[in-house]
């Protein structure tokens, strides 16, 4: 997978791309993280990547120019300098990259979209400061548009970062033995059940007996009544789409029967 990011601080993105397991995924060769400074494309003498808005009003506004140019220039190199426009028309192109403008008026952003955005071959994202963005470059070049949350920030690379992590770690082999993508919050349609380490007990608060017992089908079973009863009590609305077996809908019942009596 090729992540590209168009940022005005790529400083910001590098720190993150060789840390930790993002910095061991871009190591192993799994993905190559890449960060873009689209004020190299202002293509003025003066490397002004924004402008006032017309119609006046405050705030600054991404200009289109140095933005198409950068995107341009990634797809370039990607595909042996063929233009946007020439990939666009061929019918044999190479896949397509989705690009995705990081903005509070994109979809939220969530498990499921990490979950199809890592079958990709190639991201590029744009992550935007100011105002605003020309809206010509969500009109005619971006593909997607995402918001993590209900919330401004000062730029899209904290988001886009967010993105990139969660996808990248969905990534065959980017998550060492030590964690597992499978088990995950949201991944299985549910909250993750509660965990214990050693001591099996601490100041006189003890792990569940279950864990001790070595007994490993009686510890999936609780495992997953835990991950309902942690779902029904913080996130309910997700059980409304989870993936739900004869077994866990009996279990919830009784859930729910014993929350009605306390
Ligand atoms: N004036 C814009 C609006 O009201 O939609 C907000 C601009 S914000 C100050 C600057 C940049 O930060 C955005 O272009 C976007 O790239 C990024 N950003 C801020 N909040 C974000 C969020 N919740 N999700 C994704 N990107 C965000």
């Amino acid at each position: 997978m090729r992540i590209d990011v168009l940022t005005l601080f790529p400083e910001m993105c590098e720190g993150v791309f060789s840390t930790s397991i993002l910095g061991k995924a871009r190591d192993k060769g799994i993905v190559s993280l890449n960060a873009v400074n689209f004020r190299d494309f202002s293509g003025n003498k003066h490397n002004t990547v924004d402008d006032t808005p017309y119609g006046g009003g405050g705030g600054m506004v991404l200009k289109p120019d140095p933005i198409f140019a950068a995107v341009e220039h990634v797809l370039e190199t990607v595909n042996g300098g063929e233009s946007l426009l020439e990939q666009r028309a061929a019918e044999a192109a190479p896949a397509k990259p989705r690009i995705i403008l990081m903005c509070p008026q994109g979809q939220t952003y969530n498990q499921q979209i990490a979950e199809e955005l890592a079958k990709e071959e190639h991201l590029i994202f744009i992550c935007g400061h100011y105002e605003g963005y020309d809206e010509r470059i969500r009109e005619h070049l971006v593909t997607d548009e995402l918001s993590i949350g209900d919330y401004v920030l000062t730029g899209g690379e904290l988001p886009a970062l967010t993105v990139i992590d969660s996808v990248v770690r969905l990534q065959p082999g980017a998550l060492g033995n030590e964690t597992s993508a499978i088990t995950d919050s949201f991944s299985t349609g549910l909250l993750e059940y509660p965990h214990y380490t050693r001591p099996a007990e601490f100041r006189g608060w003890k792990v569940p007996d279950i864990l001790l017992s070595g007994h490993h089908a009686n510890i999936d079973v609780w495992r997953r009544e835990q991950a309902l009863q942690r779902t029904l009590e913080r996130r309910p609305d997700l059980l409304e789409t989870a993936n739900l077996t004869a077994k866990d809908k009996q279990a919830l019942q009784r859930l729910r029967d014993k929350n009605e009596q306390v």
